[in-house]
């Protein structure tokens, strides 16, 4: 099984107030970061060789140039084994968006674009402290198309302060209308730490209870299948099986990953180890020739057990109980016969030869499905 690699651009413009992933609005270390990100490559080449996916997410990677992204994707070349039918994908703020930028990321082997345009409302964009418009998602839509880009996926975010059902029909249908190879949908949610969590706290508004949210989700399900998407994750829809995503798929079925830069998580040979989440500790350690690892966790068996279940549950393949029996040397159907008989009767489960598949309700309640196994 190949590894997939994920590369963490640690800039953003502004900060949204409900997002807890690492960025930093100094953008003038960027020349000093893509140097770190060489070393860093070089460090790791001992363990990890080849790759079949390189992901360059964030932060915000379309704050960088053409150039930088060219830097980047030279270095990884050089330092590891890249299939040659690489998923590459590159993170996109439709306010950025540049045909020119686009040509030159599809000229330097691109084959994947995702734009966070996370709503089609003025004033949803407005709550979420976006810099974009509607219009920069729809300009962003035409300019990906005409540099080439079939495979185009768009985030979007759900559970919105007093969503209806309707509002967020229509959101998927404005989504729909670009036609997009791919769609994440995410859920709002407060984490520790952002402001959104102290606005949450302080009464200023608040999210939809956990029945709105199943209603919300399983909207999402029923419009989005209508059109012809697969829902294959949680969060996760595509219009065709080759727009499923490789690399984020690797995350769900424990393939190993490297991930370089600031905040970026790693997974191997059954551990976990993660950097730095502060860029200038991060560049300063490579430069000092150190690794920027932060912390790291071997996972026992019981968590590697636990993981195979809730992540292979997140998934409409689901898990694979021979291949589970073999590695857990346990047999679900027998250990946990009385609990999975009654999560199938609840229409929560379904087996299918040998895969104990979520429904989408199970999809919906995946983690806490797999506590009780
Ligand atoms: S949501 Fe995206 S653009 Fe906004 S702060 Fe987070 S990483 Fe940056």
């Amino acid at each position: 099984m190949t590894a997939g690699l994920y590369i963490h651009i640690p800039f953003c413009r502004s900060k949204c107030p409900y997002c807890h992933f690492y960025s930093t609005t100094e953008t003038g270390w960027t020349a000093r970061f893509i140097d770190a990100l060489d070393r860093e490559m070089g460090a790791c080449r001992r363990r990890f060789r080849a790759f079949d996916t390189i992901y360059i997410g964030g932060g915000t990677p379309s704050l960088l140039t053409g150039a930088d992204i060219e830097s980047i994707l030279g270095a990884a070349r050089r330092h590891f084994l890249i299939a040659g039918d690489a998923e590459t994908t590159v993170e996109v703020n439709p306010a950025d968006a540049d045909g020119a930028w686009f040509s030159k990321l599809r000229a330097l082997g691109v084959n994947r674009i995702h734009l966070g345009a996370q709503s089609f409302s003025p004033a949803a964009l407005r709550f979420l402290g976006r810099r974009h418009t509607v219009l920069d998602v729809h300009e962003a839509a035409t300019l990906i198309r005409r540099a080439g880009f079939e495979n185009f996926g768009l985030d979007l975010i759900w559970g919105l302060p007093g969503q209806s059902l309707a509002d967020w029909r229509r959101e998927l249908d404005a989504a729909l209308s670009l036609e997009p190879a791919h769609l994440s949908v995410y859920r709002l949610s407060a984490e520790p730490g952002t402001p959104f969590r102290r606005r949450l706290r302080r009464g200023e508004f608040s999210l939809p209870g956990e029945a709105s949210s199943l209603e919300l989700f399983l909207t999402a399900d029923d419009s989005l299948g209508r059109a012809g998407f697969l829902h294959y994750e949680v969060s996760s829809y595509a219009r065709r099986p080759e727009f499923v995503s490789r690399h984020n798929s690797k995350y769900w079925r424990h393939i190993p990953y490297l991930g370089l830069g600031p905040s970026a998580h790693s997974f191997q040979d059954g551990q976990r180890w993660w950097n730095r989440r502060n860029l200038d500790e991060y560049v300063t350690a490579l430069e000092e020739g150190r690794l920027p690892v932060a912390g790291r966790e071997t996972l026992g068996r019981d968590e590697l057990r636990l993981e195979t279940l809730f992540l292979g549950l997140r998934t409409a393949a689901g898990v694979d109980l021979s291949s589970f029996h073999r590695r857990f040397g346990e047999d679900l159907r027998e250990t946990r016969k009385d609990i999975l008989d009654g999560l199938i009767a609840d229409a929560l489960l379904i087996l299918e030869g040998d895969r104990l598949k979520p429904t989408v309700r199970g999809m919906a309640t995946a983690d806490r499905i797999a506590t009780l196994l």
